[in-house]
């Protein structure tokens, strides 16, 4: 089978993750999904496949006679889809031959368009799936669930000498707890590939280093008209707050390498204000330098309006993962070897965002993250092709294949 025609069966089952639940998982419809690949990899003869009661699923191929000493490397690909939009009747649509140009998506008024995604010239010749306008597409992992799949079936078919392999399919990673319950141990990789990027060529081993900053004002309110010199309005203190931080640095302004200070939330009165905002940076020094300067902002506001005025709490959330892939950076040399040999030119690029990877990285995993050759993941644009997908599972081989050697 290929994987696209996984792919257009996974996509419809409903797997969209809930922030706002407190279950392990967030939707017991994740294990819709999960079930359905844990029979799909006892029918291609991973024997040992199954799922846990936090819907993770599990499984291993041995290794071929003699090639048990050769290291055991994992691929992991997320069984969710991003709450940010509907996953729900997931209905896609396939384009032979596309023409490049202007797509339109079913009955929903919207258009796929260059304008909007230049790369799709680039996908001319192809075949494209799309989505019908209503939906997202679910490529965002389920293309990468697919090339595993694929490729484990093509591994215990073919007759390639290989390592011991093994495959995990993960809850909630859209809601950012898809490392949550991962059990690094009981999956018994040496390293591991997350298969959840974007184009198939692209290899990622760095990502943000990430922390959120909660600002709490305390203000002072009395009469407008007899406020000269008493009245700190705590409104003004967050404007104030918002002005002292470095030019430039948001999400809007920065690209590649330039980290941000991004203020996602600000609600408040006279009285009380609260800020929220999102720290980011590759460099994990410049991400120190980040939370000094609130801190300092905090120091000098104290002191100009009164102790307890501003109060800034600071919690990390992840960590880039590139100091534990430095070591083991073959992970990266045999994937851009594997990309070579798949017939792509491979690239690297830095992560804007955290991913499982980088988490499982700090429990002891180094997992640096393959493309699935999906685009516009998150909504009713996401469209991937089926030679896209095709390259990416062959790469999933040529890296089991390396590992052989
Ligand atoms: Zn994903």
């Amino acid at each position: 089978m290929k994987a696209y025609e996984r792919l257009l069966k996974y996509v419809r089952v409903f797997t969209t993750s809930d922030e706002d639940s407190e279950s392990v998982p967030s939707t017991a419809r994740q294990f819709d999904l999960a079930n359905i690949l844990v029979e799909e990899m006892k029918a291609i003869g991973i024997s040992d496949a199954h799922v846990d009661d936090k819907c993770y699923v599990y499984g291993s191929i041995p290794a071929t006679p003699g090639y048990e000493g050769k290291p055991a490397i994992g691929f992991i690909a997320h069984m969710d889809t991003a709450p940010d939009f509907n996953g729900d009747n997931v209905a896609p649509r396939i384009i032979e031959d596309y023409d490049g140009g202007e797509v339109v998506l079913g009955e929903s008024g919207r258009v796929l368009k260059p304008a909007d995604f230049p790369h799709l010239p680039s996908l001319k010749g192809r075949t494209l799936i799309v989505t019908d306008g209503t939906s997202l597409l679910g490529a965002d992992d389920k293309a990468g669930v697919a090339e595993i799949m694929t490729a484990a079936e093509e591994l215990i078919k073919g007759g390639m000498p290989h390592g011991r392999i093994l495959v995990s399919f993960t809850p909630d990673e859209e809601i950012g707890r898809g490392a949550d319950c991962f059990d690094v141990e009981h999956f018994g990789a040496d390293f591991a590939y997350t298969v959840d990027g974007g184009q198939e060529n692209i290899i990622e081993y760095e990502n943000f280093n990430a922390a959120a900053a909660q600002i709490e004002i305390n203000g002072f309110n009395v009469h407008p008209g007899s406020a000269k010199d008493i009245m700190i309005n705590a409104l003004h203190v967050a404007c104030e707050i918002d002005g002292m931080l470095p030019a430039g640095q948001t999400p809007r302004d920065t690209e590649g390498y330039e980290g941000f200070f991004h203020l996602c939330d600000l609600s408040g009165t006279t009285e009380h204000a609260s800020m929220y905002y999102i720290l980011r940076d590759h460099s994990a020094e410049i991400m120190q330098a980040r939370k000094a300067t609130l801190k300092h902002i905090e120091k000098l506001l104290n002191a100009k309006y009164g102790e307890g005025t501003v109060k800034v709490s600071i919690k990390d959330q992840y960590q880039n993962m590139i100091e534990k892939i430095k070591p083991c950076f073959h992970l990266i040399e045999n994937a851009c070897a594997a990309v070579r040999e798949a017939g792509c030119e491979p690239g690297i690029e830095a992560i804007r965002g955290g991913t499982d990877g980088a988490r499982l990285s700090f429990m002891g995993l180094p997992c640096p993250n393959l493309g699935t050759g999906g685009y516009a993941y998150h909504g009713p644009y996401e469209h991937i092709t089926v030679e896209g997908m095709d390259t990416a599972t062959r790469v999933i081989l040529n890296i089991i294949a390396k590992y052989a050697e």
